[in-house]
């Protein structure tokens, strides 16, 4: 089965914004996809929707198998545990060191000790971050402060990691690094799926290409391109 379905899905805010307009799309697993469109055309709210952060108007979501609409509050925790997600603004623990960033998300699913000082270090080996463990957020630059968000977003073996704008506080040396370790990810197996605004990236990367324009889904493409200006 395809790990996300939507069903002819709205989502309408409480002053009447309607954000998403009957959007239906599969993805399989092991896709890539670029989810793109301009600033207010209903990309991160169809990231918060596949979350259960927000609930659709109509419609049905079905993210891993399971159909949100049926799964109560206390299983939310349990879903979330199988995405990954990354922010633009990396969203890290100011105040712990990069090992302790990426442990963190191993404790909340109360992993064992030994597996985390195990899984810690391999994950930001595989980063490129082995030697920053004891860095503080602020000591590191952005594109090191993304990686250390993507490796605790992957440290817990995700099935599906969301990217809400990874490379929007980048310069273009590191968007393309991260670019390339999501594509990296994505080859280990785990389904992508990326909102961006980088025209550069999406056309050169050659994904599928999905392209919302004022909470319409106008172009669903396989090896698509960016098509609209911003
Ligand atoms: P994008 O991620 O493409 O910029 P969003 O999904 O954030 O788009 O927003 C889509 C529309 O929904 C916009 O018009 C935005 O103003 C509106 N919107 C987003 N979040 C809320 C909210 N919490 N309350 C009301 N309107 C919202
Ligand atoms: P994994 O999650 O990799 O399968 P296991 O559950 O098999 O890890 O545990 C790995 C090892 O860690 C086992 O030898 C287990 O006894 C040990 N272990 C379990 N809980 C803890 C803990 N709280 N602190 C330290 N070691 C623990």
């Amino acid at each position: 089965p395809p790990i996300i379905v939507l069903e002819n899905v709205s989502k309408s805010y409480q002053k009447g914004t309607e954000a998403v307009k009957n959007i239906s799309l599969k993805i399989r697993k092991g896709e890539f996809v670029f989810i793109v469109g301009n600033s207010g055309s209903g990309k991160s709210t169809l990231i918060k929707l596949m979350l259960k952060e927000v609930e659709p108007s109509s419609g049905k979501i079905y993210v891993n198998g399971k159909d949100l609409g049926r799964l109560r509050r206390g299983q939310v925790p349990k879903l979330r545990r199988n995405i990954g997600v990354v922010f633009q603004d990396f969203r890290l623990l100011k105040d712990r060191n990069v090992y302790e960033n990426v442990a963190f998300a191993q404790r909340v699913i109360e992993k064992p000790l030994k597996s985390i000082r195990e899984n810690v270090p391999a994950m930001l080996s595989i980063v490129g971050l082995s030697d920053k463990l004891n860095s503080l957020p602020r000591e590191l630059s952005g594109g090191e402060q993304q990686r250390v968000a993507l490796a605790r977003a992957l440290v817990n073996n995700p099935v599906l990691l969301l990217a809400d704008e990874p490379t929007g506080n980048l310069d273009p040396k590191n968007s393309w690094e991260i670019m390339a370790l999501l594509e990296e990810v994505n080859k280990r197996g785990t389904t992508v799926l990326v909102v961006t605004h980088n025209r550069e990236i999406v056309d050169a990367m050659q994904k599928r290409v999905i392209t919302m324009n004022k909470g319409i889904l106008v172009s669903d493409e396989q090896k698509g391109g960016y098509l609209y200006e911003n």
